[in-house]
This record gives C-alpha cells, sequence and structure tokens, in this order.
C-alpha cells in the first residue's frame, strides 16, 4: 500500500577543528562499530588503513545535512524503516557527490549497508578493491563522530528510537561534505512529500 512521508533538510556549517575538538571520539565510537557485522566487511566501513585524523583534517569546514523524514502515518512497523531511509539515501548521496565534483572536498555519507552492489556481498570480503570507488563514502559515525549530540547541539533535533517495533515519530540521517571552498555550499533546506509501499 502506498503510504507517504515528508522530508525536510536542515544543514549546519561548523569549521573541521570545531568539528573534531567537539563531536569527534573515534576510540569510543569504533568500538559501537565493532558490534556491527559491516565492520571490516564493507570498503565503506571501518577499519580504515590509513589516519582517519589526518584525512579529516586536510579540510578546513564542514558542511552537515541532517534529513528528517516524517511518516505521515502512525503505527508504522520497524521493519519498514529501510523502505523510508533508502530512496532519502539515494538522494543524498548522488547531491553529497555532486558537492565534491563542484567544490572538491570530501563527502560523509549516511552510515548503513552500502547501496551499490545492490545486496551482493562486498569485495572486501574476498579482500578484493571496491567495486564503486568513486560513489562510495564513509559515515560520520564510522571517522568517529558522535551525532545524537550532532543532531542535538547542532540542529536542535532529538535522536529517537522505535518502540514496541513501531517507527518513533521521526527518523534522521545525518550526513556531510567537508571541503575548502570559501564560496557557499548550496542550501539543501527543503521540505517534500514522498511516497512508498508499505
Ligand atoms: S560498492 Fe560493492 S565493493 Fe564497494 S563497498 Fe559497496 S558493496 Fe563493497
Amino acid at each position: 500500500m502506498k503510504k507517504g512521508y515528508v522530508t525536510e533538510n536542515f544543514t549546519a556549517n561548523i569549521s573541521v577543528d570545531e568539528y573534531i575538538s567537539r563531536f569527534r571520539d573515534e576510540k569510543r565510537f569504533v568500538e559501537f562499530c565493532k558490534q556491527c557485522p559491516n565492520y571490516g566487511n564493507s570498503w565503506g566501513c571501518p577499519p580504515f588503513d590509513f589516519d582517519t585524523g589526518e584525512f579529516l583534517r586536510q579540510y578546513k569546514y564542514a558542511y552537515l545535512i541532517a534529513t528528517k523524514i516524517v511518516p505521515i502515518e502512525k503505527g508504522i512497523p520497524i521493519d519498514k524503516s529501510q523502505e523510508l531511509i533508502r530512496p532519502e539515501r539515494i538522494r543524498v548521496e548522488k547531491e553529497l557527490l555532486k558537492l565534491e565534483l563542484r567544490f572538491g572536498g570530501r563527502a560523509f555519507a549516511y552510515v548503513g549497508k552500502c547501496l551499490y552492489c545492490h545486496g551482493a556481498e562486498c569485495a572486501r570480503k574476498c579482500n578484493r578493491p571496491c567495486l564503486h570507488p568513486d560513489k562510495v563514502r564513509p559515515s560520520l559515525e564510522a571517522f568517529g563522530f558522535d551525532i545524537a549530540r550532532t543532531l542535538s547541539e547542532l540542529f536542535g533535533i532529538e535522536l529517537l528510537w522505535g518502540k514496541n517495533g513501531i517507527l518513533p515519530e521521526y527518523l534522521v540521517l545525518v550526513s556531510g561534505f567537508f571541503h575548502n571552498s570559501t564560496k557557499n555550499i548550496i542550501s539543501h533546506t527543503n521540505r517534500n512529500q514522498n511516497s512508498v509501499n508499505l
């Protein structure tokens, strides 16, 4: 059955130095990553074979995007969450890659299973290189950022969890773009109504 949801996109700008000093705790968050089956099994996930702090510090500015997904109807089961999240991940990741092309810099996608091998096992499991390195980007969590605090302190949005198998009032995807451009990065602030089969 077609059911609707509304997305609202919010953006925040912060210097990379400040974002790292206030919101990054790599040692703490990598422990959460280690509990996920994607750890070491997806090229978008830790462990990384380079110094992530050094990688981040090559950029001066962080442009962060919070995508709030609000189901129009209440009572949607949690196991339907990907039906709402996936189209928004696809849309936001496309926008982030466009920002890379336009401004240089590096995108950080929403955490979750990689979108680009369409459900096939990641090549990393067989020690083979990524099949889509031009598209795959790690999440901010994978680089040690605290997403709950990012949302509450930079966006004024509380991260909600589902209860009794039902989705919360809204979901939020947090992604980002690290760059050195002094040009104004395009704002993604908008509101759209969408529908999906649930
Ligand atoms: S594109 Fe394929 S090979 Fe690359 S990280 Fe995703 S699943 Fe793995």
